[in-house]
C-alpha cells in the first residue's frame, strides 16, 4: 500500500537522490542539451520537499500539489512534463488515503499519457518516456522494479533522440544516456519504495 506518509517519504528520498544525482544529470545534460536538467530537478524538489510538511486530506491532492510545484519550479522542457504527470495521476488518486499496487500503476500509466500528450512523444525518441512507457509496460507486483529501470535507463544511451534539446545533436546524441531518463528513474524508484 502507498499511503500519504509513503507518498511524502517517497518524495523527500526523490528529493535527497536527485542531489546525490545533481552533477550526473547536468553533465549528461551537457553533453546532448544546454546542461541544466540537474539544476532544474534539484530547484523542483526542493520546492515540493518544502511542502510536504502541510496536510493533505488524499493522495490525489498531494499528488495535485507535488504536480503544481514542479510545474512552476523544474522549470525547462522537464518542469511541464513531470508537473503534468502528477496533475494527471491526481485524480486517479482522487479521495483515497492510500493506493494499493494496481491504483499506484494505473496512477502512474495516467503520468505517462500527460507526458506523452504534453510532450507529443512518443517511446523510441529518447526522451523520459522511454523510462515512464516501458517501465509501467506489464509490470507486476513482483518484479525487480530498480533492474528494470536501470536497464531501460541504459537503453537510451544508444538511442538517436529525435524529440526535444538533444534531437539537435543528431547522430551525436548517440553514446549519452537521456538525463530526463535517468532523473525518471530516481523519481519512480523512489515511489516504488513505498509501494508494499
Ligand atoms: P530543457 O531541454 O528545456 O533544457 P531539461 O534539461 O530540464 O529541459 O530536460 C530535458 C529532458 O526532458 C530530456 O532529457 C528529456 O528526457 C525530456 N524531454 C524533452 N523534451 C521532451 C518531449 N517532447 N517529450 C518527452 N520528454 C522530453
Ligand atoms: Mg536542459
Amino acid at each position: 500500500m502507498l499511503t500519504i506518509e509513503g507518498f511524502k517519504q517517497a518524495l523527500r528520498h526523490a528529493q535527497s537522490e536527485i542531489e546525490a544525482n545533481k552533477d550526473t544529470l547536468t553533465d549528461l545534460d551537457r553533453a546532448i542539451g544546454d546542461g541544466d536538467h540537474g539544476i532544474n530537478m534539484s530547484r523542483g524538489f526542493d520546492a515540493v520537499a518544502a511542502i510536504l510538511d502541510d496536510e493533505y486530506a488524499s493522495l490525489g491532492e498531494l499528488s495535485k500539489k507535488v504536480g503544481m510545484t514542479l510545474m512552476s519550479k523544474v522549470g525547462g522542457a522537464a518542469g511541464p512534463l513531470y508537473g503534468s504527470a502528477f496533475v494527471k495521476a491526481a485524480p486517479k488518486f482522487g479521495d483515497a488515503t492510500e493506493a494499493d499496487f494496481a491504483l499506484v500503476k494505473e496512477a502512474l500509466e495516467e503520468g505517462t499519457a500527460a507526458i506523452k500528450a504534453r510532450g507529443k512523444s512518443t517511446a523510441g525518441q529518447k526522451t523520459m518516456v522511454d523510462v515512464w512507457e516501458p517501465f509501467l509496460d506489464g509490470l507486476s507486483e513482483s518484479d525487480d522494479f530498480t533492474s528494470k529501470l536501470d536497464h531501460l535507463v541504459n537503453e537510451t544511451e544508444g538511442m538517436l533522440a529525435t524529440k526535444g534539446r538533444a534531437s539537435y545533436f543528431g547522430e551525436n546524441s548517440r553514446g549519452t544516456i537521456d538525463p530526463g531518463a535517468l532523473s525518471s528513474s530516481i523519481v519512480l524508484k523512489a515511489i516504488m519504495k513505498e509501494v508494499d
